[in-house]
């Protein structure tokens, strides 16, 4: 599937639509999500136009890619998550339940998250 420049998170990262962030730097911005499903639900996307974990591990570097994962790891930190744990999600694709095709990870914590999957 091609990037979608008209993505919301494409928007975001353009400053066509407000966004609470929590961190940004040259690669990296960390927003808080619309719909949180927990006290802290804040997605972590790089500025880069990858749609989701498929294409950023075939194209992204090594470097890309673990820059990126060590700075979730770091917001994860500065939001004060990493004492009482927290749950990454990354979904991808149809079955995956991505809806927004800009890759992106939620981090959520500030209270226990339940199962590991929801089952339905
Ligand atoms: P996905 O299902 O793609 O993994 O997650 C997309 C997430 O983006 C959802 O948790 C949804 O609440 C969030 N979201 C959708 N639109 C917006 C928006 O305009 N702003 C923000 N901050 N989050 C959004």
């Amino acid at each position: 599937m091609p990037y979608d420049t008209s993505n919301i998170f494409a928007r975001i990262l353009r400053g066509e639509l407000p966004a609470t962030k929590v961190y940004e730097d040259d690669h990296v911005l960390a927003f808080n999500d619309v719909a949180p499903k927990a006290p802290v639900h804040v997605l972590v996307i790089p500025k880069q136009p990858f749609v989701s974990m498929d294409d950023f591990s075939r194209i992204a570097g090594p470097e890309e890619v673990g820059r990126f994962f060590k700075t979730v790891g770091e917001i994860a930190r500065e939001l004060g998550l990493a004492e009482n744990g927290y749950r990454l999600i990354l979904n991808i694709g149809g079955h995956g339940g991505q809806e927004v095709p800009h890759i992106h990870v939620h981090i959520l914590g500030g209270r226990p998250i339940g199962p590991m999957v929801m089952v339905r």
